[in-house]
């Protein structure tokens, strides 16, 4: 067993499969549910917290995630409204963001009361503030340009490896700074691209436009891997994430590089090493992962 690497760096966590994760537990609790009111406890309105008053009224009709955003669509008990147009609650849990339906002792954000007879109380807890809870008019995602710039979901039909090819092709950009733009694919965070690109040898500093169409099809397919098996373990617990239930995640231990730096790597026996990538830690085994060449350094130029 290795040290938890929260003592070392606390990463912008949750990542895609906590939030599926959290998502799966909101489903059947919230489908269906009508909220009576929702209200800002200890927060102060603005951006984060933007057209809650709107909720109020409207009825959840799922609970459906994008990248790492989950998004409920509400419908309108307004018979004025058409249909099909629907405001949408978006929660972010930014790196402490908690939707429970217990109490929270301290930093509740938003308070949501919902009709029916059990769990009438969404609490959303955020000690350090970098969540989002708040609602998009008529669902339009340009109010969010994140949501509106994220490319396909990476365990949906559409991100094929042709998807991923297209996003990548002729980038100068690292692939793991791309990876992490949520651009070529949605919700691929810092653990979960570390593991992807150790699976397949990849360096993260690797120019995207050095990366053969075979590479980045092994990388479509890990990216999947990694993500299917986490969302299967309940996600990876590091600091802050619990699942609704107040569970830990249990994908922790199956990390192969992510935290393992100064540890033989499982593979090859090179000691991983911990090094930034786009200003951000990154976990790479210096054998399976061969770093891209250096390039020549420029003279300095006289004035
Ligand atoms: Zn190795």
């Amino acid at each position: 067993m290795w040290d938890a690497p929260c003592t070392k760096e606390r990463s912008p966590i949750p990542e895609l499969p906590e939030v599926e994760t959290v998502r799966r537990e909101l489903e059947p609790w919230l489908t269906g549910r009508r909220i009576l009111s929702a209200a800002l406890v200890d927060a102060q309105p603005g951006p984060k917290y933007a057209n809650l008053k709107h909720a109020e009224g409207q009825q959840i009709v799922r609970v459906d995630r994008r990248g790492k955003f989950l998004l409920l669509p509400l419908a309108s008990p307004d018979p004025q409204r058409d249909g099909t147009e629907r405001d949408v609650l978006v929660i972010h849990l930014g790196m402490t963001g908690v939707v429970t339906h217990v109490q929270p002792a301290a930093h509740e954000r938003v308070r949501l009361t919902l009709d029916g007879r059990d769990k009438t109380t969404l609490h959303f807890q955020d000690v350090r503030r970098f969540g989002r809870f708040l609602l998009l008019e008529e669902g339009n995602p340009a109010a969010l340009p994140t949501l509106a710039a994220m490319g396909p979901e990476p365990l949906a039909d559409d991100f094929t490896t042709e998807a991923l090819w297209r996003g990548v092709r002729g980038r100068e950009a690292a692939i793991k700074t791309l990876l992490l733009s949520q651009r070529p694919v949605a919700g691929v965070g810092n653990i979960y691209a570390d593991e992807a690109l150790w699976r397949v040898g990849i360096h993260p500093r690797r120019p995207a436009r050095q990366l053969t169409k075979k590479q980045v099809a092994h990388l479509h397919g890990a990216i999947r891997d990694v993500l299917q098996a986490s969302i299967e373990a309940q996600g990876t617990t590091l600091y802050d994430y619990r699942t609704v239930n107040g569970e830990v995640g249990a994908y922790l231990e199956k990390l192969d590089a992510y935290g393992h730096e100064g540890e033989p790597c499982r593979r090859c026996g090179t000691t991983i090493e911990r090094i930034v990538v786009g200003q951000r830690s990154s976990h790479v085994c210096p054998t399976c992962q061969r770093p891209p060449r250096a390039r020549r350094k420029q003279r300095p130029t006289r004035r």
